[in-house]
């Protein structure tokens, strides 16, 4: 099923993303997470992918491994980086054949250590290149990535919705946005959404606080505010992993309730593969 269709049927519901694993031991876990929030019912499972060859067909075998869980919808994401028209067409032929209705399409971000990688020289230079393919490509409801705070490559936040716009008047369905821990971003970015005429569903990424320098170094790569409080309060925690992960939790249970408040009712998990955190995070907000 198109995951346009069940976000017009359901005004509340979480979804979950997931990430391929690179070893047999990984595989197990991510199917023992996923048969464990596959009991909440999600809207739909995501599957992130990494650039090109191997990596991309880890992505695939996991997103083949998702689909044996039944009644599951499961959306892989594709990127530009490294990405040839010809393995794309071939790619989304594979995924028709399998049932695939939905497909996350996004950039990606430059090879680590190559800041000034030249996308212009791919054949898809945006997401906005990829989701005009994939719609030329057959009946995919399409999902986009967009940025509370902005994208980390962009000048200001007028550029960054102006460029928003372009990716969803190309065809995208709906989007997911970045992790954001400050919800005034979100709401802020639904309201320039609008403005520009933006009408389609933008989901809340919600990546659970468990361990505050981690989430610092990836804040730090793609433009996140960590609210000054939380950060100290989990950084005096440091020396007892376990009372930081609950501090953290409770401040995501408090985040998930405020934008449910506010009339965000369905969420989008970067579960991290890990299901504890996203079932405590659930138990508390469902
Ligand atoms: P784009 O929308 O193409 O934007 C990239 C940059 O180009 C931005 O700075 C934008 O402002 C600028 N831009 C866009 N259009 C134009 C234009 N016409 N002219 C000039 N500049 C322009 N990465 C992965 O590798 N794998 C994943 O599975 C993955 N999943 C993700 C899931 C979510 C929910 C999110 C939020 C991100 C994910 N990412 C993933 C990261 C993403 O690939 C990076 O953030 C990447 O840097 C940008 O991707 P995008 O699709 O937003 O790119």
């Amino acid at each position: 099923m198109k995951i346009s269709e069940i976000l017009k049927k359901h005004k509340k519901g979480v979804s979950f993303e997931f990430f391929p694993p690179k070893t047999e031991k990984g595989k197990q876990a991510l199917l023992t997470t996923v048969k464990a929030l596959k009991e909440r019912k999600p809207l739909y499972a995501s599957m992130t992918c990494g650039a090109g060859g191997a990596i991309q067909d880890k992505s695939k075998e996991a997103v083949y491994m998702l689909l044996e869980e039944e009644e599951l919808v499961v959306m892989p994401h594709l990127t530009c980086l490294k990405a040839q028209e010809t393995d794309i067409r071939n790619l989304l032929e594979e995924y028709k054949q399998k049932g695939i209705r939905n497909i996350m399409a996004l950039r990606g971000d430059p090879p680590q250590g190559v800041s000034d990688f030249d996308f212009s020289k791919q054949d898809f230079c945006y997401a906005r290149d990829l989701v005009t393919f994939l719609k030329k490509g057959g009946d995919f409801c399409i999902g986009v990535a967009v940025y509370p705070e902005g994208h980390i490559e962009t000048g200001s936040l007028e550029q960054d919705i102006e460029y928003t716009k372009q990716k969803i008047d190309a065809g995208a369905d709906f989007a997911v946005t970045q992790m954001f821990f400050d919800n005034s971003y979100y709401y802020s970015l639904l309201e320039r959404m609008r403005k520009k005429g933006i009408n389609i569903p933008v989901l809340p990424g919600i990546l659970p606080l468990t361990n505050i320098a981690k989430v610092k170094e990836f804040a730090s790569v793609c433009r996140t505010t960590i609210p000054k409080d939380i950060e100290e309060k989990m950084g005096s925690l440091s020396l007892n992993p376990s009372d930081m992960e609950k501090c953290g939790i409770d401040f995501t249970i408090k985040q998930c309730q405020d934008l449910i408040k506010n009339g965000a009712q369905r969420l989008h998990f970067f579960t991290l593969n890990k299901p504890s955190v996203i079932k405590a995070i659930l138990d508390a907000i469902l």
